[in-house]
């Protein structure tokens, strides 16, 4: 009895060591970050692909702290924009919310649906997974009935449904140009990007970083600041630093211009930095003669450049440019 109960140690530590030992050297593989499992087996590494702009968040107080930055309750429903490997899916669940979480990346989908949908798991209701390009998606089909009257745009889906994502840095600024240009509906999107991305969204007139995105963005949407997050956080670490921040439309109703103009203006006023709004202007096309008119009457300097004109006034220049009353 003495010896099968020392046998049985000795084999536990055995397996204790060698399974370390495994995760030991998968966490040293280039890139690797761990290793998916199926029920409790385990199976291949899991790499951080590039080409998906994968970087998962190691760090679970982090996670926690860009939920209650969200501020989720347990009455949201929540679109993650790329679950990973789950850990801020986690935090999110926690809460009590539900999740529809949206991942290209087929590899990982195995181990999502392990971890959150397992028919036993007390989450699984409220965990749904997309296997779905987020910049292909069809909002409209996403979202649920129950949740969805009619479409996204509609004013009452939007209280509903919050977005959030720890965004891939490849395509950060196509998903939020998307969001923003297409007018898709939602409550507030909570995001973690590059800082230099938040530094653009969150410029003032003036300043180098103020552009297209700071404007496409500012037309719709109250802008957050949240807080930095350190490469170390994540695996495989950044080169730089992360920042976490929300994006909420407007509550207000807004005076309607021509939109599909208003991106035009705003697209060729940034064209070429270094010419002045003018010169970039004149690419739209329009009578010099009425430019011209138009920069008298919005009090706009003949060598102004675009980053020193506010939204205001890009607002007011597309109102008189484009005829809308
Ligand atoms: N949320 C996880 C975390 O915080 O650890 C992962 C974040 S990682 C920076 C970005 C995630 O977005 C990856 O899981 C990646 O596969 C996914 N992704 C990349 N491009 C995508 C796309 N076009 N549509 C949906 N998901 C995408």
């Amino acid at each position: 009895m003495k010896d099968f109960r020392i046998k049985t140690l000795i084999c536990h530590v055995f397996h204790v060591l060698t399974h370390h030992r495994l995760q030991i050297d998968l966490l040293n593989l280039n890139n690797s970050i761990g290793y998916g499992s199926i029920g409790s087996i385990l199976v291949k590494p899991i790499h951080a692909k590039k080409s998906f702009g994968q970087n998962f968040l190691q760090d679970s107080n982090i996670c926690r702290k860009i939920v209650d930055f969200a501020r989720i309750g347990e009455s949201d429903t929540v679109i993650e924009i790329g679950p990973g490997t789950g850990q801020l899916t986690d935090a999110i669940l926690q809460t009590g919310a539900t999740v529809y979480g949206v991942e290209i990346d087929t590899d990982l989908i195995p181990q999502l649906k392990d971890r959150f949908a397992a028919p036993a798991n007390p989450v699984g209701a409220r965990f749904h997974l997309v296997e779905a390009d987020v910049l292909e998606l069809d909002w409209n089909l996403l979202i649920p009935k129950k949740h969805s009257p009619r479409d996204v745009n509609d004013s009452s889906q939007q209280k509903q449904i919050k977005l959030l994502g720890n965004l891939p840095y490849n395509i950060a600024t196509r998903i939020l140009t998307r969001m923003a240009e297409e007018r898709i509906g939602f409550q507030s999107f909570t995001f973690m990007v590059q800082k230099e991305v938040a530094d653009r969204i969150l410029a003032a007139p003036g300043s180098k970083d103020y552009g297209y995105l700071t404007l496409v963005l500012a037309h719709r949407f109250r802008r957050e600041k949240g807080f930095d997050v350190a490469p170390g956080a994540f695996r495989p670490r950044p080169k730089v630093i992360s920042h976490v921040m929300q994006i909420s439309p407007y509550v207000e109703p807004q005076e309607e211009i021509d939109y599909p103009f208003f991106l035009r203006l705003i697209q060729t006023a940034f064209r070429h930095r270094r010419k002045t709004l003018w010169n970039n202007l004149t690419g739209l096309g329009i009578e010099p003669d009425l430019l011209r008119q138009a920069f008298e009457s919005l009090r706009i300097a003949p060598k102004a450049r675009a980053e020193e004109i506010s939204l205001e006034v890009y607002r007011s220049l597309t109102r008189v440019l484009s005829f809308t009353p």
